[in-house]
């Protein structure tokens, strides 16, 4: 069976819902569906999940929120209507605006984007409607109760056969309903997946999968037809946010794959995550994708003669003092140089920067701030002599500067630090020479 779930563009209007109807409909084994709250119809247009935050603020501060509630209200009766759909959103809307007051519980509010959404799809696709309430449920400390969800939705799945499920929210066991973190239905979708051993996890949304490069940066960036779970995670470690953080592990760890598609473009195969590819059989590209970040500074320790695991050592208590992560370090013979976020640290960069001088005594402490880190990731690069060699001249032929390097030890990625006015071009060098 798979587990199909779709994001808040893919039920943001009933055109979009015919898309979600046709697509669940053109594969039987698509027999559970997790739906996330009405999104964007367009750039201008409001997610539900939004507009019922900002009741919940105009509750809190005691605004009336009922020109919002209308909004809500339009949106879901606008879908039914023109679906020709019996369920009765203005009874269901009306008691619960009568049980608004200063007081209510902000997760239950916000969670009623995905209730309505999937009540509505529900009847549409002629599924039957589980909520999440029943079936996805948090310990006290607000992680997910894994055992009991799993068994619940296994339940459910078997007693109903074809079901909807809102994502996003779940219940504690005092009865309280609780939200995950934004984006969570996805979280929600990987849960389903592993409860009823799905075949493959399916996350529709409104790209052909996840792309090799930011669009912003590279023109029609490809996407990537496969990559590993390990290689997500360098990804989006580096700034490619495609699903949320916490979805992966389950389905990882289960080792079922995740794939990625296009609600607007159900023909394209989007991007399959999986546990491990077949290097001999694949005549993939040579780098799977390039991420970044801007914002980092390089702090370098100089001493002669210096001892250089102590004074590392006392280097990096300070930087954990400060709560500074230390994302690389490169180490000299007589120098360390480490590097670190620039908004993480702020303005205590003055304070840390005066106990490095009082706890290491260097002969030089020197700050470069404004730096980028870049990644290319790609499983074949360990297996290839030359590769950093390769990628070193390109970037060195467009006149990018590379101020750190760093490989880690699966060497899946090499980092270059290059300074933020390099940001771009490096990145449009790595995929014009080795990825697109
Ligand atoms: N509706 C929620 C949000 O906007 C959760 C989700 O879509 O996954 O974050």
């Amino acid at each position: 069976m798979k587990v199909a779930k779709f994001g808040g563009s893919s039920v943001a209007g009933a055109g979009q819902f015919r898309k979600v109807k046709a697509i669940v409909e053109s594969d039987p084994e698509r027999r559970i569906v997790v739906i996330s709250a009405a999104g964007k119809r367009d750039p201008d247009d409001h997610k539900l999940t939004d507009l019922l935050y900002l009741c919940h603020a105009h509750l809190n501060y005691g605004v009336s929120c009922s020109d919002i509630f209308h909004t809500i209200q339009q949106r879901l009766t606008g879908i039914r209507d023109e679906l020709g759909l019996k369920y009765d959103v203005e009874a269901e809307l009306s008691a619960l605006e009568k049980s608004l007051s200063k007081d209510s519980q902000v997760d239950f509010l916000v969670s009623r984007g995905e209730y309505f959404t999937s009540r509505l799809m529900a009847e549409f696709l002629g599924y039957t409607f589980v909520d999440a309430a029943d079936c996805v449920f948090f310990n006290f400390d607000g992680s997910i109760d894994f055992e009991h969800t799993y068994e619940a939705i296994a339940a459910a799945s078997e007693q109903y056969g074809r079901i909807v499920i809102p994502g996003f929210y779940g219940k504690v066991s005092t009865g309280r309903v609780k939200v995950m973190t934004r984006g969570g239905s996805d979280i929600t979708g990987s849960l389903a997946a592993v409860a009823v051993n799905a075949e493959v996890y399916e996350n529709w949304t409104d790209v052909s999968g996840i792309l090799m490069a930011d669009p912003r940066i590279v023109a029609n960036p490809e996407p990537i037809k496969k990559i590993t779970y390990a290689e997500l995670r360098e990804l989006a470690f580096m700034g490619a946010t495609v699903l949320h953080e916490e979805s992966v592990q389950p389905v990882r760890e289960k080792g079922i794959p995740l794939n990625i598609r296009n609600t607007n473009r159900p023909q394209d195969p989007g991007t399959m995550i999986v546990g491990s590819i077949d290097r001999e059989n694949s005549d993939e590209r040579f780098i799977t994708g390039i991420a970044g970040r801007r914002n980092f500074t390089i702090i370098t320790v100089q001493k002669h003669d210096m001892n250089t695991s102590l004074m590392l050592r006392q280097a990096l208590e300070v930087f954990d003092r400060y709560h500074a992560p230390v994302e690389h370090i490169a180490l000299g013979l007589d120098s360390f140089a480490l590097v670190t976020s620039s908004t993480g640290l702020g303005e205590s960069v003055y304070q840390l920067m005066g106990e490095l001088q009082k706890t290491c005594r260097p002969d030089k402490l020197e700050q470069q701030d404004g730096i980028s880190l870049v990644a290319a990731v790609g499983r074949k690069m360990p297996f290839r002599p030359g590769t950093s060699g390769k990628l070193f001249r390109a970037l060195g032929e467009a006149g990018v500067n590379i101020r750190t390097i760093a490989q880690g030890a699966d060497e899946l990625s090499i980092i270059v630090g290059v300074s933020n006015s390099d940001y771009e071009t490096a990145i449009r060098v790595l995929y014009d020479g080795f990825a697109g």
